[in-house]
């Protein structure tokens, strides 16, 4: 399984548009890892995570394309996961080669209320608008992938997601969120160990509640939470992502603090096999 993560900001990107603070000005000097855009992943070719503004720069920047998409699923409502006027490059004269069959999509009520409102006719945009998801009711994907929503520390209806491919492998793909219900890592527990853990680290260095999002203290106490109820083994790839300019830390600074606790810092572009 190969996860590719194309955007590691939070909401405003980093370097944020309108703002010269400290952070988002040494972001522009060191260049590099620490130029983060907006949120977006690739499960192998074709499970779309979340689809912000940025996923055309994603693809332009990596040289990849959504050709083999089959699958999209949303986290939650925010703009820097769902723009829906972006899934209109899905169909003609958008692309010369639309989707064999329509993209399924999945998402919350809130986000699948957004779409709909978008595309009142899904099929004329090569997609499949499934039922909205409920939290630990897990869903089965086009390819035999089982996703399972869990409830986040976060929006209304916010989804963490815990990702089963057909061969086993397993993705849990946890932001945005604060500190983990309970429910969620109880959820975790019950299943096989697994492959990679993706935490959010919005507030990075910044002195935080890890309400709603997480700094670094946060994700390594979730780390260490996966780690003691079984869901996280010395296996397991445990990856930081969703960093803001007010948590301060540079991406090298973030590698440093995290370091010591196992846990990889991602950036724009990242590829990780678990
Ligand atoms: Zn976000
Ligand atoms: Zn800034
Ligand atoms: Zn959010």
């Amino acid at each position: 399984m190969e996860l590719t993560i194309f955007g590691t900001a939070a909401a405003e990107g980093w370097p944020a548009p309108f703002c010269r603070c400290s952070a988002c000005q040494e972001a522009r000097r060191r260049g590099g890892p620490n130029l983060r855009s907006r949120s977006g992943a690739l499960l192998d070719n074709d499970l779309k995570i979340d689809f912000s503004a940025d996923t055309v720069g994603h693809m332009l920047r990596t040289g990849r394309d959504l050709a083999d998409v089959r699958t999209l699923v949303f986290t939650h409502q925010h703009s820097d996961h769902i723009v829906p006027s972006e899934l209109e490059w899905a169909s003609g004269p958008f692309t010369n080669t639309p989707p064999a069959q329509p993209i399924v999509v999945f998402g919350n009520s809130q986000v699948m209320e957004m779409l709909h409102a978008q595309f009142p006719n899904p099929a004329h945009a090569n997609l499949e608008l499934r039922p909205a998801l409920e939290a630990l009711v897990p869903v089965t994907t086009p390819t035999g992938d089982t996703i399972l929503p869990l409830p986040a520390d976060h929006a209304p209806g916010a989804f963490v997601l815990r990702l089963t491919r057909a061969n086993g492998k397993s993705l849990f793909y946890g932001h945005d969120s604060g500190l983990y219900p309970a429910a969620t890592l109880t959820a975790l527990s019950q299943q096989a160990p697994l492959d990679i853990a993706v935490f959010d680290c919005t507030y990075g260095g910044a002195k935080s509640s890890n309400k709603g999002h997480m700094g670094v203290d946060g994700v390594v106490q979730m780390a260490q939470a996966l780690r003691d109820c079984g869901a996280a083994t010395e296996k397991t790839k445990l990856i930081a992502t969703h960093f803001s300019h007010n948590g301060g830390l540079m991406h090298e600074e973030l590698v440093e603090a995290f370091l010591p606790h196992g846990i990889a810092v991602a950036y724009d572009g990242i590829v990780v096999r678990g």
